[in-house]
């Protein structure tokens, strides 16, 4: 009896950090009409380079100002590095002066959310919809109107400039 009601206590506990996330979640997940690939992590090492699955498929972190990709501002698509699926539109590429590729929101439905509990104060980490690849965290401190900053690990992603073709997507 004793252990339940402590259970119940920690299950309300948790819930208070999930809110914040929670509009997010159901924005990315309810409208997606990607349907998720269970491929192995393990044969992904093959289709990216070794530091690129380090931060997709462990969740590591780039250091800041460690890919081109933070200075990139040609019009075009920045894609999955893993699967290729169309993550982000360069309309939607900002300077955050943080070191890392940040956009004010996603293709809606191509990335899905989760609570990251690796820091002491939970973040909302975010992957591809298709593959699972991490790519970064969001934060609520981004420019209006949405106030999102998606601050990525531009290893993750791949951009493919408006003059050349989307690559087909791999995986
Ligand atoms: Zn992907």
């Amino acid at each position: 009896m004793k252990r339940r009601i402590l259970l119940q206590g920690f299950a309300a506990l948790t819930v208070l950090p999930l809110m914040p996330a929670c509009r997010s979640q159901v924005v990315g997940e309810a409208s997606s009409p990607i349907t998720r690939i269970n491929k192995p992590h393990k044969e992904w090492r093959e289709l990216v380079s070794p530091r690129a699955y380090q931060i997709l498929f462990e969740e590591a972190t780039e250091r800041p100002e460690s890919s081109n990709l933070v200075y990139e501002d040609r019009e075009g698509t920045f894609v999955c590095a893993a699967c290729y699926l169309p993550l982000f539109e360069s309309a939607h590429k900002y300077e955050s002066w943080t070191g890392w590729p940040s956009f004010t929101q996603p293709i809606a439905g191509h990335v899905a959310t989760k609570i990251d509990f690796r820091m002491i104060w939970p973040r909302t980490e975010y992957h591809c919809a298709r593959c699972g690849g991490h790519q970064g965290h969001v934060f609520k401190d981004g420019p209006p109107p949405r106030g999102e900053r998606w601050c990525n690990n531009g290893i993750a992603l791949k951009f493919v400039s408006t003059d050349e073709q989307l690559p087909a997507l791999r995986g």
